[in-house]
């Protein structure tokens, strides 16, 4: 074992005891709920204290943290799938660094122990009355709503998808359907263009369409292909990550490997059967130009979850419509948000949801006391940018941007450690941490070092 290696596993290992500790000391105690608001609950079929909507990262970990808020019997979370998933790790198993089998788990294994799971899907809120209605007509109603639905992926948006997916050579990352796809295209790679492309909306992981193309390169140099392939990042985007400190060292690492970026080339077509992808130059509209391709990996143009969108919730966009600071919605004093959904002002990430779950917590325990909120989410996110198969650049910012790093070195710099602790400490972290309701808070990797020294 490298002594690299050997130090995040280590980290890892108390990380895991100090986890484990915080958990036994955590009771279930219930905090007086006091009455913000009233819910209209005579005609529903279910009526519960605190409603999550949403299972997913956000959803499952809130849920874990209002269980010891309010008792887990007042405690339910609406999902209607039974598998839960890691999405981070979806970029190694594009690569065929980990299988899709390690980023699933079963939804009720991930559930907190006594919290009601409503298996349904949420068709409709209704923050007027207090209430919400299910896809198979079921009617509850709530005191407090934690919205965590996550974002909506749009492959249709772009012409010849989804069915385009049926062909070989294209995948994407981004969803549990094509991500092995991605893995084959690569491994099946012969000669060509390998094409990754990044669409014209927000999305979530800002640098997972670009970490798959690092991991192709790196995978075609080492199985000798690397001279019989283009490798060609196009991009929406007028830069290539949005923070100058890390664009600069990746800017650095495509000229080394001799990648080619395209700016303001966004995906409109993709005609699988003769292997082309088309693009439109942004800056100059129906100017398209159209690239053969031995792989495509798409990124889906993503927009706002579209139950948030056609409720009263949204903003002009359709984004859950927060206080930036507390996660309190602007309107409704009794619902909240965290992550992909809403539409705070940061980049859409699983350590956002970390950050942002401790905070949410703390605003409604105080909300709960009738106390004023005192804890502000700053923004934090972070992106852990996968340059090859033993390295990671992180990066670490806030809502203005800024860079809050964690470790005593240049994260801007390509790092080993930084690749073991996206790989093999993440995951731990995350389903025996986050999910549980005992990982977050601002800087979450900070906290990880913090539990490691306890
Ligand atoms: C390829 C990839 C790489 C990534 N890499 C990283 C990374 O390295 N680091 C990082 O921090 N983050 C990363 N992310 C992002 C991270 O996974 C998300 O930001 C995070 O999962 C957001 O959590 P969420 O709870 O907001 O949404 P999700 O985890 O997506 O959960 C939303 C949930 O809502 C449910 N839902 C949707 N509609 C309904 C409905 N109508 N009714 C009921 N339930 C519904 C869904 O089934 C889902 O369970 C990556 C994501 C991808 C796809």
């Amino acid at each position: 074992m490298t002594s690299t290696l050997r130090i995040v596993t280590s980290v890892a290992q108390t990380s895991m005891a100090a986890l484990r500790r915080l958990q036994q000391c955590q009771s279930t105690g219930i905090t007086a709920v006091s009455h913000l608001h009233t819910s209209s609950r005579a005609s529903a079929d279910m009526h519960y204290k605190m409603l999550v909507l949403g299972g997913g990262s956000g959803g499952i970990s809130m849920s874990a943290r209002m269980k010891r808020l309010f008792g887990a019997e007042n405690v339910a979370v609406v999902e209607p799938s039974e598998t839960h998933y890691y999405q981070p790790i979806w970029t190694l198993v594009g690569a065929g660094a980990k299988t899709s089998a390690s980023s699933a788990r079963h939804t009720a294994s991930v559930m907190p122990a006594g919290v009601k799971w409503v298996k349904s899907k949420v068709q409709e809120i209704n923050p007027e009355n207090n209430t919400i209605r299910t896809d198979d007509g079921k009617e509850i109603s709530y005191e407090y709503l934690i919205i965590a639905l996550g974002l909506q992926l749009h492959f249709e948006k772009i012409k010849g998808l989804p069915e385009g997916f049926e062909h070989p050579k294209i995948g994407s990352n981004y969803s549990i359907q094509t991500v092995e796809k991605t893995w084959k295209a690569l491994k099946d790679f012969k000669a060509g263009n390998a094409v990754f492309t990044f669409p014209n909306t927000p999305v979530k992981c800002a640098g997972a369409p670009q970490k798959i193309m690092y991991l192709s390169d790196a995978y075609l140099r080492k199985t000798g292909k690397r001279n019989e392939a283009r490798v060609i990042y196009n991009t929406s985007l007028p830069v290539l990550f949005g923070i100058k400190k890390y664009a600069d060292s990746l800017w650095d690492i495509v000229k080394q490997r001799d990648l080619q970026i395209n700016l303001r080339q966004n995906l409109i077509e993709v005609r699988a059967d003769k292997q082309e992808a088309v693009f439109e130059n942004l800056d100059k509209p129906g100017e398209t130009t159209v690239f053969e391709y031995e792989m495509l990996h798409v990124t889906p143009p993503m927009g706002p979850n579209l139950i948030v969108k056609s409720s009263p919730l949204g903003d002009e966009a359709g984004w859950l419509d927060l206080d930036k600071d507390y996660l309190q919605h602007k309107k409704y004093p009794n619902v909240f948000g965290i992550g992909d959904c809403t539409n705070l002002p940061t980049a859409k990430t699983g350590a956002a949801v970390a950050a942002q779950s401790a905070v949410l917590s703390r605003t409604i325990s105080m909300i709960l006391k009738n106390q004023k909120p005192d804890k502000i989410y700053d923004g934090y996110t972070s992106c852990p940018l996968v340059t090859s198969y033993k390295s990671v650049i992180l990066a670490e910012f806030d809502y203005n941007g800024q860079p809050l790093e964690t470790f005593p070195i240049n994260q801007a710099k390509e790092s080993r450690i930084m690749y073991h602790m996206k790989a093999d400490v993440m995951p731990h972290l995350y389903w025996h941490g986050l999910l549980r309701g005992l990982w977050g808070g601002p800087g979450p990797y900070r906290k990880l070092m913090h539990l490691g020294m306890k």
